[in-house]
């Protein structure tokens, strides 16, 4: 199963993600291909796949994203073949903007939406300030841009307030397991259950 979360940077999805892996068995985390440079908490190949715009521009021309997207003056990308390696390991997460949700909606009907609101602009704002990754420019960038996506929020499968960290990773866990339980998952479930019953006697 593929589960879509997007919500304004600064707002928590990374931390909840990162919680939500250990937590819940069979889940891994699509590492995206960005042109960003990478932040000194980062790791290559862990938080993203860091790329120069020829290496991007080249993968785009050959068809190798599922979906990309030019993100607060950045391109950030979901690889097909990532997600394909993945999903032969359980259920995938991803991490994008609105732009990559929207694209994704069109292609993965069966997909899991799901928005992280921050209680209040002010907490997005200290959010983004106190990870002190992002230089001024890129903060106010980022900020301008959260009104707008946030607008979006209600076409989302789900919405999570992220106020207090623990509920947050609490209600994506939810999310998950809830998906994991509808009855179109279980069919194969379903089934070997009934193969355990002994055959009618006519
Ligand atoms: P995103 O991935 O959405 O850009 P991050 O996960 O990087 O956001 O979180 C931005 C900052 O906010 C980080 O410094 C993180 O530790 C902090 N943070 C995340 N969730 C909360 C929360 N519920 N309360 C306070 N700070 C939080
Ligand atoms: P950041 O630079 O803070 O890590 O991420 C900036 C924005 O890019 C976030 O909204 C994040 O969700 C988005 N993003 C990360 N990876 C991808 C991706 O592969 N595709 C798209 N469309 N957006 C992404």
């Amino acid at each position: 199963m593929l589960f879509v979360v997007t919500g304004p940077s600064g707002c928590g999805k990374s931390t909840i993600l990162a919680q939500l892996v250990k937590d819940v068995r069979s889940i891994s985390f699509s590492v995206s291909h960005t042109t960003r440079p990478r932040r000194p908490s980062e790791a290559e190949g862990r938080q993203y796949y860091f790329v120069s715009e020829t290496e991007f521009k080249r993968m785009i021309k050959k068809d190798m994203f599922l979906e990309w997207a030019e993100v607060h003056g950045h391109c950030y990308g979901t690889s097909k073949r990532e997600i394909a390696a993945r999903v032969k390991e359980g259920d995938v997460i991803l991490d994008v903007d609105v732009q990559g949700a929207r694209s994704i909606r069109t292609l993965r009907k069966d997909a899991t939406f799901v928005f992280v609101l921050p209680p209040r602009a002010a907490d997005l704002r200290k959010r983004l300030l106190d990870r002190g990754e992002d230089d001024n420019a890129s903060i106010r960038r980022r900020l301008n841009n959260a009104k707008r996506e946030i607008r979006e929020a209600s076409s989302f499968d789900y919405v999570i307030v992220n106020e207090r960290l623990n509920r947050a990773v609490l209600e994506l866990e939810a999310v998950v397991l809830a998906a994991r339980c509808r009855a179109e998952s279980q069919a194969a479930k379903i089934r070997a259950v009934l193969r355990s019953f002994p055959a009618a006697k006519k």
